[in-house]
């Protein structure tokens, strides 16, 4: 299954990290695979540093905000249709890396469906491209040296520069999902707890202990032209179903 990734005809560049710049032009070959648990969408991010306006200046606190609005929605719709196992959002500014979000899922044939359900997918106004990705591991596609800000190959590095999400941020979305596996097995387990296990948690809870404060999914919907379009200055609030929505 491997060996390929040994083959010297094969881009490794495509195989570490799931994009390469010569693209389909590549001399070597790019052996796309037919079975994976990680997802690219290329390009879904929309970097704010290349699309504001001439003249705009943004603050850090902005993009860090506007950033962590698209992580929180995406994840989101993620997890709705099927347990993320990490997710990760390139900064690179170069055309092949430029916006790139890799999901893995914690099996193969979640990520297949969720391959084929956001190929039908449209988010911020575009539509979805998703395709099984051949990257195994985002610390080897990771490029280190951006972490500590000492990357010498700039925003067109071939190695992710990886946007983080704010930790709190990222750790209320795992321990959500976390909520909602707990509150699916229950239904499994042939407890009632009221409407999709999924989508909310205010129902009946057999369960006090499995409360948590983790996340906040049973609130306001949002807009979808100020969510994605816009950097935004106040804490989002999302719902399962409102970014469902988001995604048509
Ligand atoms: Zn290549
Ligand atoms: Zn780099």
């Amino acid at each position: 299954m491997n060996d390929y990734r040994n083959d010297k005809s094969t881009c490794t560049f495509y195989t570490k990290i799931g994009a390469c710049r010569h693209g389909e032009k590549c001399s070597r070959t790019h052996v796309k695979p037919l079975s994976s648990d990680t997802l690219l969408l290329p390009n879904l991010y929309q970097n704010p540093k290349l699309n504001k306006n001439e003249g705009e200046e943004l603050s850090q606190k902005q993009i860090r905000e506007y950033f962590d609005h698209f992580y929180k929605d995406i994840f989101l719709k993620f997890a709705s249709i099927g347990e993320v196992d990490s997710l990760v959002v390139c900064e690179n500014e170069n055309n092949h890396l430029n916006g790139n979000v890799y999901v893995k899922f914690t099996n193969k044939d979640t990520a297949y469906n969720a391959c084929l359900d956001l190929n039908q997918s449209w988010f911020g106004g575009r539509p979805v491209h998703s395709e099984l990705s051949p990257v195994e591991s985002f610390s080897d596609a990771n490029c280190r040296a951006y972490e500590t800000d000492s990357c010498n190959r700039g925003d067109h590095c071939n190695f992710m520069h990886i946007r983080k999400p704010s930790g709190q941020l990222r750790s209320s979305l795992y321990r959500s999902q976390e909520k909602r596996k707990i509150l699916r097995e229950l239904k499994d387990l042939g407890y009632e707890i009221g409407n999709d296990a999924s989508e909310t948690s205010k129902n009946t809870n057999p369960n006090p202990s499995i409360n948590s404060n983790a996340n906040n999914e049973n609130s306001d919907s949002i807009d979808s032209k100020s969510s994605i379009n816009q950097p935004t200055t106040s804490e989002p609030t999302t719902s399962v179903a409102a970014v469902a929505a988001l995604f048509k």
